[in-house]
């Protein structure tokens, strides 16, 4: 089905004059690759995120594999991360030779990893953790830090659902040795594809400037405007940059992020105060700990026990309200199945009764309240009719 056929997608994307001005701008500039709004997204994004160094990136998937390249992560090395959470950190553990080790999270009031099963997970290989903030709340950063600083572990932050999101004073991203962003188009901060890699560490900051660009020396668009003349390959590296006409948009986007943040908030504790407790529903991700702040990325609703998912979904489909699932646990992929042999039963607990519901800055109070509504009487059709085959 296509987007405009739902009367209240997932997510949806908010095109003005302004975001058309910029592509046009960029576009206009006759200089399409890497270059200075690139440069200037870059500085913008680090001041925003409170980090001496960003790199645009064409995905965070590409983020992550710099991160575990840049961090020395290979064959032999185990690097932690729960299972629930999009398979891209995973993937690029993987994908890099290294082990993927999946932790648990706390539990149905918070998906978030469990940093008492991740110091179970630490062993003498363990060489990285990558942390996920589950929908923008942030995850217990300070007890991760404490069981990771104290053995020479790494943390990379997967903050993909987590811009503008902080914890005690200090931005999601900016915490861990370093911090991956997504700009998927349904992400707080769209682009299309893209992403930004953030670090304090100048070591680590200068492995990723070179391994994002093929592991030369010296710039294209340094060439360009004379800087340099020739350049060198210290490191076989990657194309993973970003294009200047992205960055157009994303310079527009993160302008935007603050009040697109407070938008998503303001509906998601709409959300929570006509769902939350209701009919056996709960809302993990509508409260953030004390002393932090949530990006407000995802509404997960949990549905209660002996409510079949795929039955809610078909009759919110029919209302014609479009609904998600973040995430299917990566333990029970194929491609990890084998893989993966600890127990996870708080992760196995709430994997089959979550459910997003739409959730982007410019939904409408009805659309809202219409959403609520619905999701209750569904909810009550299907417990009825649980309640009569019994
Ligand atoms: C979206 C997402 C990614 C991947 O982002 P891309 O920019 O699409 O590569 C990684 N991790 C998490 C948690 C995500 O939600």
């Amino acid at each position: 089905m296509s987007a405009a056929a739902w009367v209240v997608p997932l997510s949806d994307l908010a095109v003005d004059e302004e975001l058309r001005g910029a592509v046009d701008e960029a576009v206009a500039s006759g200089w399409w690759s890497m270059g200075p709004r690139v440069q200037e997204f870059e500085a913008a994004f680090a001041e925003f995120v409170g980090v001496p160094h960003a790199f645009a990136v064409s995905s965070c998937t590409a983020a992550l594999h710099l991160a575990l390249l840049g961090l020395g992560c290979g064959p032999g090395d185990e690097v932690i991360t729960p299972s629930l959470t999009f398979v891209a950190a995973a993937n690029m553990i993987a994908r890099v030779g290294a082990t993927p080790v999946f932790c648990d999270i706390r539990g149905p009031g918070d998906l978030n990893l469990d940093p008492a099963d991740l110091e179970r997970c630490v062993t003498g290989r363990t060489k990285a953790i990558v942390v996920l903030h589950y929908g923008g709340v942030p995850c217990d950063l300070a007890a991760v830090q404490e069981i990771a600083t104290a053995r020479g572990i790494a943390v990379v932050e997967d903050a993909a659902h987590a811009p503008g999101a902080s914890i005690g004073g200090r931005m999601c991203g900016s915490v861990g040795a370093c911090g991956c962003f997504s700009f998927f188009s349904n992400k707080n901060l769209p682009v299309g594809e893209g992403g930004m890699i953030v670090t304090a560490e100048e070591s680590l900051a200068g492995k990723i400037r070179l391994l994002r660009s093929h592991g030369m020396t010296a710039l294209t668009w340094d060439r360009h405007r004379g800087h340099a003349a020739g350049y060198d390959v210290v490191e076989p590296g990657l194309n993973y940059r970003l294009d200047e006409i992205r960055a157009a948009v994303g310079l527009v986007q993160l302008g935007r992020l603050p009040r697109a943040n407070a938008a998503r908030a303001k509906h998601l504790e709409r959300y929570r105060e006509i769902l939350d407790g209701r009919l056996g529903l709960s809302l993990p991700l509508a409260a953030a700990p004390p002393g932090a702040v949530s990006s407000s990325h995802l509404a997960v609703v949990l549905l209660p026990d002996g409510v079949e998912r795929d039955a809610i979904r078909a009759a919110l489909a029919e209302r014609r309200i479009q609904t998600s699932v973040h995430y299917p646990p990566i333990h029970r992929f194929s491609a990890y199945r084998t893989r993966s042999t600890r127990p996870l039963p708080r992760t196995d607990a709430v994997a089959d009764r979550m459910l997003t519901l739409p959730l982007y800055p410019h939904l409408s109070q009805a659309q809202v309240e219409l959403v609520g509504s619905s999701l209750l009487e569904t909810v009550e059709a299907e417990l009825s009719r649980g309640a009569d085959a019994a």
